[in-house]
């Protein structure tokens, strides 16, 4: 990235801090060895993959035990719908070539999962309904994408809370940054003896996070978005929840995810998270004085843009905002010829020309939602680059809306 271009796309990526690869470097070196081999520098390897795991667990307010390393936070979330809920299916009775109520509970399994998940969860809901018959209940949203607690509480009571394997509703929204209210939604799933899976992919690094203290049963997150090389993460699992791998192999990870451990990208995810955690604690008012004053500064140029999600209990470095009348993908071109690289939304979408889901679930409707525009940054931003910002906004959008 050249130094005059203005990076405002942390939700989709972040880049890796010298000091990450500095650390990942010796165990791509010397310190090569399978960690499963017996011999000393196989030992050698496994030390530094155990000692990442603990270190990268407390990051989380995990134990080092709950940890299992996967290639990031697609495969995270799909360990934890899909292995969970099989589990879980199994053990009521549920499984394959059984009828409902033969054995176990009447009806199909069934999955909960908020209305605003990233297709990492989503569709991995659907491929349980599409291969294994699963009903999938998907909770509302208001309309700055906070989870509807009383619908959630509702969809568990009864049997039909009986026939549920597992509820999934993220931390942080990736599209407009929204803060759900996971420890609430823990004494509500929990009241119905149900697991809750959290994606926090979007959280991890930035906002804290206690998954024991919190009595998380999974927790996704993914390197990437703090300052890994792409494609490593993990999904922490607490001990006792019932999870089937999805790999079928060596039987790496507790058995739960097959293929020879990355001790490098092991390393990478402990010190890049605590790095972002560190680098948290230091900034965290900055970033939200400076994304604040960004807010302030776009509504002042255009008076007509809307922000999107909590004013207040959003991530810190992140503002999402729709201006309607104009086309999101048009803005984020013209703001790219200026040196200004956001996103529409979620990285995902991009290049589909989907509508944003989030926006959709919260009651936005498809003309002003395909108008969306998202900034996110993992420092403070100075002054000098939201009056850059202000600016760019205030001359496309004129452009745009032929104002
Ligand atoms: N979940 C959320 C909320 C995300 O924002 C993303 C990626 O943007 C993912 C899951 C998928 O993570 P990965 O890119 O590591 O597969």
């Amino acid at each position: 990235m050249s130094d005059d271009e203005l990076y405002l796309d942390a939700s989709a990526t972040e880049p890796v801090g010298e000091d990450v690869i500095g650390a990942m470097r010796p165990f791509l070196t010397e310190a090569y060895a399978n960690p499963a081999s017996a011999h000393q520098p196989g030992k050698t390897a496994l030390r530094a993959l155990e000692a990442a795991r603990s270190a990268f667990a407390a990051g989380l307010g995990g134990k080092a035990e709950d940890v299992v390393f996967t290639s990031g936070g697609t495969e995270s979330d799909n360990l934890a719908i899909k292995g969970i809920s099989m589990a879980r299916m199994r053990a009521m009775g549920l499984g394959p070539g059984r009828k409902a109520g033969e054995g176990g509970v009447a009806g199909p399994p069934r999955i909960v999962i908020s209305s605003v998940e990233h297709p990492a969860v989503s569709a991995s809901a659907d491929w349980l309904a599409a291969w294994l018959g699963f009903e999938v209940v998907r909770i509302p949203v208001d309309a700055q994408a906070h989870v509807d607690l009383d619908a959630l509480g509702e969809s568990l009571e009864g049997e039909a809370g009986e026939r549920t394997t597992l509820v999934s509703v993220m931390l942080a929204n990736n599209e407009v940054g929204t803060i759900e209210p996971i420890r609430d939604i823990v004494r509500i799933v929990h009241g119905h003896h149900v697991p809750l899976h959290v994606d926090a992919v979007q959280a991890a690094g930035r906002i804290p996070i206690r998954m024991r203290d919190w009595g998380i049963d999974a927790l996704a997150v993914s390197g990437h978005k703090f300052g890994t090389p792409k494609n490593l993460g993990a999904l922490l699992v607490r001990g006792g929840v019932p999870i089937e791998p999805l790999l079928s192999g060596g039987g790496q990870e507790r058995g739960l995810r097959s293929g020879t451990q990355n001790v490098a990208g092991a390393v990478a995810l402990a010190i890049a998270l605590s790095d972002a955690n560190e680098k948290m604690r230091r900034q965290e008012r900055d970033l939200v004085t400076s994304r604040d004053t960004l807010i302030d500064a776009v509504r002042r140029v255009v008076p007509q843009a809307e922000l999107t999600g909590d004013p207040r209990r959003r991530l810190p470095g992140h503002a999402s905002f729709v201006f309607p009348g104009i086309a999101g993908e048009a803005l984020l071109v013209d703001l790219d010829a200026h040196g200004i690289a956001c996103s529409s939304g979620s990285a995902c979408a991009v290049g589909r020309h989907e509508l944003p889901p989030t926006l959709l679930a919260m009651g936005i409707g498809p003309e002003v939602a395909q108008s969306a525009l998202r900034m996110t940054f993992d420092a403070p931003l100075t002054r000098g680059q939201i009056d850059r910002i202000a600016m760019a906004l205030e001359d496309s959008y004129g452009r745009l809306a032929g104002r």
